[in-house]
């Protein structure tokens, strides 16, 4: 039985087959559990959380009642061990991560690999991932999308690894903590230059907010108090050149004095035939590094 569970339409008791069910959970509005999820979450014999209280919300929500097991990164390999061998003695056991599908950017990639190493049948129960939602609504180029996940903490380790992805001609996905999203905005406008990108925080939930622009737009909008929730950024490929920098600056410098930021942009990118917002985007930063004369 390729699916692991009965055609759609059939019994919550229906009966599974043995084996792992990766199973994807909402990622804020508890009514985005998909119908066969919660199937195979009232079938299964139990179900394999990384938080206890964060799913057992989910759960009571949906009136579900089953044995839950904790696996995440601090007790994974003591735990792996055990879920495998209830796998072989043919369990059914779901795998569910805190939101969203798990092993995106969350547990899981070792037990699947070892469960599929071990002969145990593991089957997919799709639904929601933040990353794909933000790709939804986005207005991002969609035919190739290149997911990132979260950047290293450390600032030297986030800026050499914003260069290698630099030149991948796809929209980038990544997941960013709000106490981030300001700097990490201020360093892609500098490495990236102007490109579109996209903040969308808390999908699904009441305060879902959407927010499009450039880099360095996006930049300044966050660059005060940390926003409240979870967020998902993304930023569109690479548009063909980067400008002569330094022609575009020579006259930036000439230009900034004596007019705003948007009109010396604006009367630059005229002259060199440079797009206006790569201009815009290298005009505020060396208004913000105080290259312009008084
Ligand atoms: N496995 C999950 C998935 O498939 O979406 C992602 C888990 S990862 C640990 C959590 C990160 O996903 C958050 O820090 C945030 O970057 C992103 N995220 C989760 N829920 C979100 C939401 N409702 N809106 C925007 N981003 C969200």
């Amino acid at each position: 039985m390729g699916q692991g569970d009965s055609p759609e339409g059939e019994s919550p008791s229906m009966v599974l087959a043995p084996g792992l069910y990766v199973t994807a959970t909402p990622i804020g509005n508890a009514s985005d559990l998909s119908l066969r999820a919660m199937r195979v979450l009232k079938a299964c014999d139990a179900i394999v959380v990384e938080d206890t209280r964060v799913t057992s919300r989910l759960l009571s929500i949906h009136g579900i009642s089953r044995p839950l097991l904790t696996y995440n990164d601090h007790n994974a390999p003591a735990i792996r061990p055990k879920l495998l061998a209830r796998l072989q003695a043919g369990e059914r056991l779901a795998l569910v991560s805190d939101a969203g599908t798990p092993l995106i950017s969350d547990p899981g990639h070792r037990l699947v690999r070892a469960a599929i190493e071990e002969g145990i049948a593991v089957f997919p129960v799709p639904g929601p991932s933040a990353a794909v939602a933000a790709l939804s609504v986005a207005g991002l180029p969609t035919d190739r999308f290149f997911f990132v996940g979260f950047l290293p903490s450390k600032h030297g380790e986030r800026q050499t690894m914003l260069r290698e992805l630099k030149a991948i001609p796809a929209t980038l996905v990544f997941y960013e903590s709000p106490n981030r999203i300001g700097a990490t905005l201020a360093d892609m406008a500098e490495i990236f230059g102007a490109r579109e990108a996209v903040v969308a925080r808390e999908l699904t939930k009441m305060h879902e907010d959407i927010r499009r622009g450039t880099l360095a737009h996006l930049a300044e909008t966050y660059g005060g108090d940390a926003p409240k929730g979870e967020i998902t950024l993304l930023v569109a490929p690479p548009e063909g050149e980067e400008p002569d920098h330094s022609k575009v600056d020579g006259l930036l410098l000439m230009a900034l004095p004596h007019m705003p930021v948007n009109a010396a942009a604006a009367l630059v990118a005229e002259a060199t035939g440079a797009p206006r917002r790569a201009v815009y985007t290298r005009a505020l930063a060396l208004k913000n590094t105080d290259a312009t004369p008084d």
